[in-house]
């Protein structure tokens, strides 16, 4: 436990992880009332993971759709009884600030979009919740969080994991003391991306697969690890006679070196299917695989020589619910958000720093 003591103490997953009950105490005390959120960008995700969550939660309501698409407007608006009146197309985005229903706007575009769309929320007085990663650049994070700053208003981004109940338990596991002094960290993601997708277009994405990716391993490095990384060196292989690649990285590895001598080796790739990680320690592991999926999350444990899978029961509100949630939950009772700008810049920053690492054949100090 004497470890414990000295680490690094976090704004971020381990800080709301007070019992392995977190997505279910998450609402406790906020007034029954439901923040408004305006959903700008209906691609994928927005459509497919977020909307269809609403109804799931408990603060938060669909009220406004912005779309550059016409026919997504009138087709999603039907569909969740959006009024026309709440309706918006990118060239009247800024007019949200003369809607009272909306409280929050989540920003679901492409990444070189989230800051401008952000900011502009936040002048707009809206509270915003971003989608990971936060932005292109650190610079650009560090603006979004002034802005949010300026207008009085919160601003966090879409790590869902952060209210996952297999992660939040992982965290509390490592907190515990179970795998004994962790001392190494695998984590490891990727998927095969097929040509012509804006992730694959620098200006768009601001990144290859360390961007889109490759930053759940290494957020969940960081949440896992419960401190702040010192040093890293990273090393990044693309294959440039692959046409996927024209400006952007296929595979990129890294290595975070934690203050307490923990080690986490992560994994970045646009070319095979990776989903795990594990937390090493003196006395056992904690691994899970999937770890960071939409659903169907497996963990493993293994302590006193025995492996054992942990089954844990459905929790009251799943990952995106919760996610939705805490924003308004953090408005109406002025807990600290879990998932803030600051976060997010955290992240930025490391990439930063991965790329530079990269480009430059050598590791990078952080402090
Ligand atoms: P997508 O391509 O499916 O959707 C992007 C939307 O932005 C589309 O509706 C598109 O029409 C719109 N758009 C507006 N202007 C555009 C432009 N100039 N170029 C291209 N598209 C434009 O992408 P997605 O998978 O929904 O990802 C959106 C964001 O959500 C990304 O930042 C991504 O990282 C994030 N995301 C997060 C998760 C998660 O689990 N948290 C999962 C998927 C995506």
């Amino acid at each position: 436990m004497g470890d414990w003591n000295r680490r690094t103490v976090l704004t971020g997953i381990g800080a709301g992880l007070a019992s392995a009950t977190v997505p279910a105490m998450a609402g406790a005390g906020a007034p029954k009332r439901k923040l408004g959120y305006a959903v700008v960008g209906l691609g994928s995700y927005a459509t497919r993971q977020i909307m269809p969550q609403f109804k799931n939660c408990e603060h938060s309501r669909l009220v406004a759709l912005v779309s550059g698409t016409p026919e997504k407007l009138e087709r999603y608006g039907a569909e969740y009884g959006i009024p026309k009146t709440h309706r918006y197309s990118y060239a009247d985005y800024d007019t949200i600030r003369n809607n009272p229903d909306i409280d929050v706007v989540y920003v679901v575009l492409p990444n070189s979009m989230h800051a401008e769309y952000s900011i502009r929320a936040s002048q707009a007085g809206k509270h915003v919740m971003c989608e990971k990663p936060m932005a292109t650049t650190a610079a650009e994070a560090e603006a979004m969080i002034a802005a949010a700053r300026k207008a009085n208003r919160k601003l966090m981004i879409g790590y869902r994991c952060h209210f996952e109940q297999h992660n939040l338990r992982a965290v509390e596991l490592v907190k515990s003391g179970f795998v004994g002094r962790p001392t190494l960290i695998t984590a490891e993601h990727g998927f095969y991306a097929p040509a012509g997708i804006w992730r694959l277009d620098k200006a768009m994405s601001g990144g290859g697969s360390l961007m889109d990716i490759g930053i759940y391993s290494l957020n969940a490095a960081r949440y896992l690890a419960g401190e702040e990384p010192v040093e890293l060196v990273a090393t990044e292989w693309t294959d440039k006679s692959d046409p996927r690649f024209k400006n952007t990285e296929d595979r990129i590895d890294f290595q975070l070196k934690f203050p307490s001598g923990l080690i986490a080796n992560c994994v970045s790739s646009y070319s095979s299917g990776h989903n795990a990680f594990r937390v090493t320690g003196t006395k056992g592991w904690v691994g899970m695989e999937p770890a960071t999926s939409y659903e169907g999350h497996q963990m493993w444990t293994r302590a006193d020589g025995k492996t054992e899978q942990v089954k844990l029961p459905a929790p009251r509100k799943n990952q995106f619910a919760a996610q939705l949630d805490h924003l308004p939950e953090s408005v109406l009772t002025g807990i600290p958000l879990r998932a803030s700008g600051e976060e997010g810049l955290r992240d930025m920053r490391l990439i930063e720093a991965i790329y530079r690492s990269a480009r430059e054949r050598r590791a990078v100090s952080l402090v």
